[in-house]
């Protein structure tokens, strides 16, 4: 598929093609605005004929938009899969957050993406679709870019999808494509711990996010399986080792789930291990999903957690629920639509 290409890979291939140079630049720009082949006037029909079977089918199969101005996309891809993707808004620009696998097969307890298991990997170019498209969507409201902070943290789990994934990085900060800085880009898993040494030995400093929901490893497997393969501790010193490479801060993902890891001695023992950390944790509050059995926390439970925190030196934050009338968590609305298709 074109968007996997880079701009030296996309003239390699208009000229293997036996096509002027220039028009590789064209081929480009129509990608980067997320054209269909169709709406692309200055490349001749017979060009567009040679490049139609790797051509994108750039196509939002639905789009939601939520009281807040969040905007839920469902993106569809050749094959017909489909994936999610969440436009924020904040004052400091718009955040997308995309998906890196069609389902996922972490299985974590409380998540909707992976009640299937995984489908299968999305390539670099069809995570960059999800850009690309979004961008083209929202034109009409702004000339400039609607996209100006990127979050892998739709469905999927990133780091199951390396390759994929780091290719995308490269194509999304690309000095001449969409020029993103990494500090505008966030990572977000659930802790793969090779793999997080691989991406800062393969130069990488985007913000690392750790999905870590427990104080310590027991309570951690029985809500995120990930857990039985890799130690708190050891993700710990993965995020040590990032840090130490990248000068990057890192955060954890905390949900909080009623009964199962919202106490405040959870807090007390999350607190001692995070103490002294170049690091920020961010409390969500669970995303109702009607397949998993797993209540929200409380309100005032979140609080005084968050309290609990702060008290004992630790960066934390609550995260705001946004988009919550429209299928807000990972994977819900794909999953509403693959059942309103059954
Ligand atoms: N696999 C990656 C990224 C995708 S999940 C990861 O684990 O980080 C993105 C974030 O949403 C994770 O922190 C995940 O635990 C959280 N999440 C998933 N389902 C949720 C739900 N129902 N309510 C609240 N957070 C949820």
């Amino acid at each position: 598929m074109l968007l996997d290409l880079d701009k030296t890979e996309l003239k390699e291939y208009v000229k293997c093609l036996g096509e002027q140079p220039f028009r590789a630049e064209q081929l480009f720009d129509a990608l980067l605005q997320a054209k269909k082949l169709n709406e692309i006037t200055n490349l001749s029909q017979e060009f567009k004929n040679k490049v139609s079977k790797d051509y994108p089918n750039f196509c939002i199969k639905k789009k939601l938009v939520s009281q807040d101005g969040t905007t839920k996309y469902i993106f569809q891809f050749v094959d017909g899969e489909i994936v999610e993707g969440v436009l924020m808004k904040y004052h400091y620009g718009n955040t997308l957050c995309v998906s890196t696998q069609v389902g996922c097969r972490m299985g974590c307890s409380f998540c909707a993406s992976g009640l299937n298991g995984l489908k299968r990997n999305l390539s670099a170019g069809e995570i960059l679709q999800q850009v690309l498209l979004v961008n083209a969507d929202q034109k009409q409201n702004s000339k400039h870019r609607a996209v100006t902070n990127v979050v892998l943290m739709g469905m999927g789990e990133p780091l199951d999808n390396y390759e994929n994934v780091v290719k995308f990085l490269k194509l999304l900060t690309a000095k001449d494509g969409l020029n993103f800085s990494q500090r505008n880009i966030t990572l977000s898993t659930c802790g793969l711990v090779p793999k997080i040494y691989q991406l800062a030995d393969d130069g990488f400093s985007v913000t690392l996010t750790i999905s870590l929901h427990a104080p310590n490893d027991k309570k951690r497997a029985m809500i995120m399986p990930v857990a039985k393969r890799y130690k708190i501790e050891d993700i710990i010193n993965a995020c040590k080792y990032y840090f130490n490479k990248t000068g990057r801060r890192f955060a954890f993902e905390y949900t909080l789930v009623s009964g199962e890891n919202d106490k405040t001695e959870d807090a007390d023992e999350l607190a001692s291990k995070l103490k002294g950390l170049p690091c920020l944790v961010n409390l969500i509050p669970l995303n109702y999903v009607k397949e998993r059995q797993k209540k929200p926390s409380d309100k005032s439970k979140i609080d005084a957690f968050l309290e609990r925190l702060k008290k004992a030196g630790i960066n934390a934050t609550k995260r705001r629920t946004m988009g919550a009338d429209i299928g807000g968590a990972c994977g819900q609305l794909r999953q509403q639509i693959l059942e309103e298709e059954k």
